[in-house]
């Protein structure tokens, strides 16, 4: 008994160290909204008062995200701050948040994005969760308010698209099919 007590006093442990390291490499980030300055090649915002340069991502990755930086333009987005500069890990724009870094704040433009089989378009959802529901491999999760799907954890079997029982998939045609641009509207 005693030894059964012991086996499952280290399971715990060792899922508490897991749990405490993957928390740790997780940048924890701050709401940032102000205006732009374009000085010599380097952004800054104006926030609080105060002038904090911008480690945002290079350029061409920014357009082709349909992001361009105007001086004296607003600037809203979350990062972690440290020693004056803010590391930028999503840029809010009015219909989108768009990441350009993940949640351990490592560029996403060094690496081609895993988009998956199926993807979710943010700018559609409405954050319902149906979707979510649904998902046999708890694929589908919530992020800043609409559904995301973990590439990793799909299994391509299509309920989100197609639907199961009385979920009738997606109820604003948000979520497609990325290889065959399927989409039900
Ligand atoms: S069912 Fe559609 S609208 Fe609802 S959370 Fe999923 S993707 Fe968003
Ligand atoms: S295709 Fe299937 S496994 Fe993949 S996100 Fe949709 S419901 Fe989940």
């Amino acid at each position: 008994m005693r030894l059964l007590y012991l086996l499952l006093f280290c399971t715990i442990l060792i899922f508490f160290i897991i749990f405490n390291l993957q928390a740790q490499d997780k940048l924890e980030v701050s709401l940032f909204d102000g205006k732009l300055q374009l000085m010599g090649t380097d952004w800054f915002l104006i926030f609080n008062g105060d002038f904090y340069q911008l480690d945002l991502a290079p350029e061409e990755y920014l357009a082709e995200k349909n992001i361009n930086l105007e001086t004296n333009s607003n600037f809203r987005g979350e990062g972690k701050l440290s020693n004056n500069v803010i590391t930028i890990v999503n840029i809010h724009t009015v219909d989108n948040i768009v990441d350009i870094r993940n949640q351990n704040g490592k560029p996403l433009w060094t690496e081609k994005e895993d988009l998956g089989h199926f993807i979710i378009d943010r700018r559609k959802c409405i954050g319902c969760q149906l979707c979510v529901a649904v998902c046999p491999t708890n694929a589908i999760l919530m992020k800043y308010g609409f559904a995301e799907i973990d590439a990793g954890k799909c299994i391509d079997c299509g309920i989100c698209i197609n639907g199961i029982a009385d979920y009738k998939g997606c109820p604003t045609y948000a979520i497609s099919d990325n290889e065959n641009k399927i989409n039900k509207k």
